[in-house]
């Protein structure tokens, strides 16, 4: 990418999340990442370039130094802090502004600092032929997929519904969104095969904002916040449907569209439960059973045929599970520690940078967290570890996991399948080759806590008198 010969004619609108903007090129696999403040900032931007380049170095070393580290090199693309000419950037943000959705409007693309994060395009993987049939990305917001421990927690319904779950009534009564999910994150992370597709038939009846389907690197699925209408799952049946076609020699249309669509739903939990790469692995038995089970999911305990396995050790949402994990004493339980920290840098100020507050997230960083004593002895390493700890959490609990489907070229089926097996052909699933990536791992800022505690207690209080009694 030449810097100096930049035109905003080669990028497109991609997509965008709460924190930034995504435009991706028109020929070569990559995006840019540009970041967002709140459109009443729009004239005076909230920090000047440098604290903007800063901020986006911070995303690329938290992102290779500690989370590639956690949740595993082979699924991270950390990207590189570009400086990219002024004039494009006022241009791209002209010409995409009209594409973006009305409920994204409150906040602004930034164009003063002239900074963006340069990351590989993860809908649009190399290894697809521009001839062959496009691959399909589907992405995957999970959130927390585990339940706290009654130890830490002051209301025994965190310990029974989830986070998410909790959160969805908080969101409807509070016009977010018009209907609430059943998709549940502990049934994604189960690990157990009817779970996961259950988990993603409905992240597809209601995808929020925690699902999109792209073909040939365009998005052709995903919901329309506080809008009335259900986003349309014929068309992505009909997108779908050349993809699963060896499923489709059945009579009636409507069963035909109910196969195609747990086609791609098990093609999906198969990529979900593959290794990524590398070899088997071997399967986690998850101890802590009792916590992976939400009492608000409508799934039927009784429909599980064969038990929960729990997830290869080297998944990609076991890797996202465990990383989340390091949450272990709750919001309620780390805040102490938190108040403990900030109340010891408000007495010695250069303690910010010895205990790397805000960085710089480097190897250091990853060993403050890994070798928090076991017990709180009282010292400020300990409430420093736990606060970095529950800050990785808080982005695993974030992040996105992208699976890309790469549909087999056809001259390698053809050898494959020899005409004994052709017929063998029609009953088994599509041959994919597939990968996943893990992306938007941004570090939640420190002071973000307070918030993230009274979060909480809102969306317990409001699960307690709304959600909990309904049936
Ligand atoms: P959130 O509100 O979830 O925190 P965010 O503002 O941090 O989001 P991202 O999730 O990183 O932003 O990016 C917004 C969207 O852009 C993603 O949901 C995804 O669809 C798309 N996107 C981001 N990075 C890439 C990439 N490397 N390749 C392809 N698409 C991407
Ligand atoms: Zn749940
Ligand atoms: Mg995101
Ligand atoms: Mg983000």
């Amino acid at each position: 990418m030449e810097l100096d010969k930049m035109d905003e004619n080669d990028w497109k609108y991609h997509g965008e999340g709460n924190k930034s903007l995504v435009v991706s090129h028109v020929q070569h696999p990559r995006v840019l990442r540009l970041l967002k403040y709140p459109a009443e900032d729009s004239e005076n931007p909230p920090q000047t370039a440098e604290q903007a380049y800063r901020q986006i170095q911070n995303i690329v070393d938290f992102s290779s130094n500690v989370m590639s580290s956690l949740l595993g090199e082979k699924f991270i693309h950390s990207g590189e802090v570009v400086k990219l000419p002024l004039e494009f950037v006022r241009q791209l943000s002209i010409k995409v502004q009209h594409q973006r959705p009305a409920w994204r409007c409150d906040k602004v693309m930034d164009i003063y600092s002239g900074c963006a994060l340069c990351l590989p395009n993860l809908t649009s993987p190399a290894l697809h032929q521009p001839t062959h049939t496009p691959p399909l990305c589907i992405e995957i917001k999970p959130k927390c997929g585990f339940l706290p421990s009654p130890k830490h927690v002051s209301k025994d319904i965190k310990t029974k519904v989830c986070r998410y779950c909790m959160h969805q009534h908080y969101k409807v009564a509070n016009g977010k969104w018009k209907r609430r999910s059943f998709y549940c994150p502990l049934d994604l992370f189960s690990g157990n095969r009817q779970r996961m597709h259950f988990a993603i038939k409905h992240l597809i009846e209601e995808p929020q904002n925690n699902f999109k389907v792209f073909k040939g690197g365009q998005c052709i699925y995903s919901s329309k916040e506080g809008s009335d209408e259900s986003p349309d799952m014929n068309s992505l049946l009909h997108h779908l449907r050349p993809y699963f076609l060896h499923a489709n020699n059945r009579m009636n249309c409507h069963v035909t569209c109910k196969a195609v669509l747990n086609d791609f739903i098990q093609v999906l939990v198969n990529a979900l439960l593959s290794s990524g790469g590398g070899d088997g692995g071997v399967v986690a038995d998850r101890q802590a059973e009792g916590r992976s089970f939400c009492e608000a999911s409508i799934f039927n305990k009784e429909r599980i045929r064969h038990g929960s396995r729990g997830l290869p050790t080297d998944s990609v949402l076991f890797r996202i599970l465990q990383t989340q994990m390091l949450d272990t004493l709750d919001i309620e339980g780390l805040y102490p520690l938190y108040r403990q920290v900030e109340q010891h840098l408000q007495d010695f100020p250069k303690e910010r940078t010895r205990l790397q507050i805000e960085g710089p997230y480097n190897e250091a960083f990853l060993e403050k967290l890994q070798k928090c004593p076991a017990e709180d002895d009282g010292s400020v390493e300990y409430a420093v570890a736990k606060v970095h700890q529950y800050r990785v959490a808080m982005t695993a609990k974030d992040c996105s996991i992208m699976v890309a489907l790469v549909p087999s070229s056809e001259e390698e089926e053809d050898n494959e399948n020899l005409s004994s097996q052709r017929q063998l052909r029609d009953f088994r699933p599509p041959a994919f080759s597939y990968s996943a990536s893990i992306l938007d791992l941004d570090p939640k800022p420190f002071d973000s806590i307070p918030r993230q505690l009274r979060l909480d207690q809102k969306i317990v209080t409001c699960y307690l008198r709304t959600g909990g009694a309904l049936p």
